[in-house]
């Protein structure tokens, strides 16, 4: 098969700084030891994996909040994710006198710093995903964002001023998505609207339109990350291409190649280049008629994931 790799692929600038962060207060005698992390640092169950291995304790349970979380810490230090955590959690955290150190994106306190600029002019949109950490940080900020998650919600939209609105958005959107709503919210109301998707995920996004034809696209990214979901999306939408995500080599079914010949790889903004770089190297020497080239066990170590 031929395998085309698209660019960019490794971290974005976000995750990057994120790992970083809490690989330096592992090893930093003065952060207080066990560093806790409320939700997942960033979207990618391996890279949980390996932080669970030098023994920072994630809590990821769907059915807690994150301030349920942050009441269970009563020592140690808490390490905030990178898409944001909402003020009353850092509250919460203040209080019970927790050392904190914040990884918070700069993508994503650049959306916090205009939304707080522009809320006494304007009446502030957001457009994002309902219960996505990122939205939770953003809707903190004041009482009076309203959140739209969908063409629905935009022609619902109810004014609560005679002010015209501000658009912003969630960092990992599809532009599509997001002009498509705002779109719909230009034919009834008066707004400003500046795209805030970071460029880390606008880039991986025009790669994937701009992708050369293949009979299959693989994302390589985890099934919670907002802009890795998005890249399986744009391949289906706006190339045509068919499109599997998948976290790992292990979860490649040979099957998708029976009679492929090209095959164009591209990965999230939290997928570490080395599972990325695993999943290439294994679609290279495939060979669909040659079952020793099938095993798809993964072994990429902890420390490479984090690298
Ligand atoms: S995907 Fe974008 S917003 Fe999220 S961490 Fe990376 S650069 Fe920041």
């Amino acid at each position: 098969m031929i395998i085309n790799e698209l660019k960019p692929q490794g971290f974005c600038h976000g995750v990057a700084k994120a790992l970083k962060i809490v690989k330096d207060a592992i090893k930093d005698k003065n952060v207080k030891k066990p560093i806790y992390i409320l939700g997942l640092i960033v979207h990618n169950k391996k890279i949980k994996e390996a932080l669970d291995h030098y023994g920072v304790i994630s809590f990821d349970n769907p059915n807690m909040t994150r301030l349920e979380m942050a009441k269970k810490i009563n020592d140690g230090t808490v390490i905030l994710s990178a898409h944001g955590t909402s003020l009353a959690v850092k509250k919460m955290l203040e209080t019970k006198n927790i050392q904190v150190i914040d990884a918070t994106c700069s993508d994503v306190y650049k959306v916090h710093t205009q939304i707080l600029k522009n809320k006494d002019d304007y009446e502030i949109v957001y457009i994002g995903k309902k219960n996505h950490p990122e939205v939770e940080a953003v809707l903190s900020l004041t009482n009076d964002i309203t959140l739209v998650s969908s063409i629905s919600d935009a022609r619902k939209l109810k004014k609560r001023t005679k002010k015209p609105l501000y658009i912003t958005n969630q960092t990992t959107l599809s532009l599509f998505e997001v002009l498509t709503i705002v779109q719909e919210l230009k034919k009834k109301h008066q707004l400003i609207f500046n795209s805030d998707i970071c460029m880390a995920t606008t880039k991986r996004q025009g790669a994937v339109i701009e992708q050369p034809k293949a009979d299959l696209l693989i994302v390589v990214g985890d099934t919670y990350s907002s802009n890795t979901n998005k890249l399986k999306e744009v391949s289906e939408r706006d190339a045509k291409i068919k499109s599997y995500r998948v976290e790992s080599i292990s979860d490649i079914d040979p099957e998708w190649f029976k009679d492929v010949k090209i095959v164009n790889v591209t990965s999230g903004a939290s997928t570490s280049k080395a599972i990325t770089s695993e999943v290439i190297n294994y679609l290279k020497q495939f060979n669909y008629n040659d079952k020793s080239t099938w095993d798809n066990t993964s072994k990429v170590s902890y420390e490479e994931i984090l690298s």
